[in-house]
């Protein structure tokens, strides 16, 4: 875990037990967020390398991955995860790295989905088409399926490990015959390589129920040498697919959902876009997210977690862990998107196939 994981304090527990308010009940951060998502990472190893997540040049044949004594085994993460329930969170989202790379992912959405959640699953889709039916059938509720091009060349450029968009296409359908609807769809835009490829993907999903998602490209962790000029602003991707196929605002369905909502005035559906550079939704940010190797990080763009892993290791009972996750978010006063600069991004920052997209 080395530098990026910092102890929780021993008298954390403490602290939360005086503190009035968050037994049973609502509990907010310093800005007065409150928790209610979390996003596990099952995974930091990935058959891709797309050029923005895991450069190839990094994460390379020599790249330090976790060795599986470090990486939580479905018993922690399920006591985990019935802890985080009991202290509000209402969805988990499955991530990584690629969560279908994971051995038996369906057994631990099975041990997931009697908590009752709102469960869902973000995947490249590379082996969806070869998991879907076992996941519906464990429980999953929901899938987003990642997408940044239906160009085979383009789509290979983008995951740099040669993958073919068409086993993607086929993951997609698989899912869809098994059950899961809609499926979310993410797109990546990044100017000059992707971005002539927007009325592409709205034209091939419009109509079809499924929802595309256009995410502007972000300086996570420190190696994919982010700069602002390649970001497409979310404004601009509305405006262009708006000129074709008129578009209307929707309203959110819950404070705090990071996809604004659009749907088609002429009944073909919606997509979304998330604009996490150009329009910082920090202030409703309700999310924790829990690293492969137990380290709890209360950012996307952190430069340290909070190591759960020795507590949980250490024989610490459930109210200790419950009372340290506690501290750990009522210490928080995260607002890296409403402070980003150019001087920020080049900050060592945690890696997003790390603590999960
Ligand atoms: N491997 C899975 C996948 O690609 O769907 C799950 C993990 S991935 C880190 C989660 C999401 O983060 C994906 O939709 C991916 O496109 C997105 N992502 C990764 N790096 C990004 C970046 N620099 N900017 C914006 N989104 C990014
Ligand atoms: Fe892998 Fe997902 Fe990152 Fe692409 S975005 S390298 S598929 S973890
Ligand atoms: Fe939340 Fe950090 Fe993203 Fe802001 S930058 S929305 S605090 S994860």
């Amino acid at each position: 875990m080395g530098e990026r994981v910092i102890p929780i304090r021993s008298d954390a527990g403490a602290a939360a037990r005086s503190a009035p308010r968050y037994e049973g009940g609502p509990f907010a951060d310093r800005l007065g967020r409150r928790l209610r998502d979390l996003r596990i990472s099952v995974t930091d190893r990935c058959n891709f390398r797309c050029i923005y997540c895991m450069p190839r040049e990094v994460f390379g044949a020599d790249y330090p991955f976790l060795p599986q004594r470090e990486i939580l085994s479905f018993e922690e993460i399920a006591r985990l995860a019935r802890i985080f329930v009991d202290l509000g969170i209402k969805k988990i989202r499955l991530t990584g790295g690629e969560p279908l790379l994971r051995r038996d992912l369906p057994k631990l959405v099975a041990m997931l989905a009697p908590l009752g959640v709102d469960l869902t699953l973000t995947t490249n889709g590379s082996a969806l088409a070869k998991h879907a039916e076992a996941l519906k059938a464990a429980g999953l509720k929901r899938v987003t399926v990642s997408l940044d091009s239906l160009d085979d060349a383009t789509f290979r450029a983008m995951n740099d490990a040669d993958f073919p968009v068409a086993r993607v296409l086929e993951g997609i359908e698989a899912a869809a015959a098994a059950g899961f609807s809609p499926i979310k769809i993410n797109m990546v835009v990044k100017r000059g390589v992707n971005d002539g490829q927007v009325l592409d993907m709205a034209r091939r999903w419009r109509g079809t129920g499924h929802i595309v998602r256009f995410i502007e490209y972000m300086d996570v962790g420190s190696t994919n040498g982010w700069r602002m000029e390649e970001v497409v602003p979310s404004a601009e991707i509305v405006r262009r697919i708006s000129a074709v196929w008129p578009l209307e605002p929707v309203a959110p369905d819950y404070a705090g959902e990071v996809a604004e909502r659009w749907r088609y005035r002429d009944g073909a559906g919606e997509i979304g876009v998330i604009s996490s550079v150009t329009q910082a939704f920090c202030r409703d940010c309700t999310r924790l997210r829990l690293a492969t190797d137990g380290a709890l990080y209360t950012c996307l763009f952190a430069q340290r977690g909070h190591d759960l892993k020795s507590l949980l290791r250490g024989g610490a009972s459930d109210d200790e862990l419950r009372d340290a996750i506690v501290a750990v978010w009522r210490a928080r006063a995260d607002r890296y998107s409403e402070i980003r600069t150019a001087e920020t991004a080049k900050l060592r920052k945690v890696e997003m196939s790390y603590i999960g997209g």
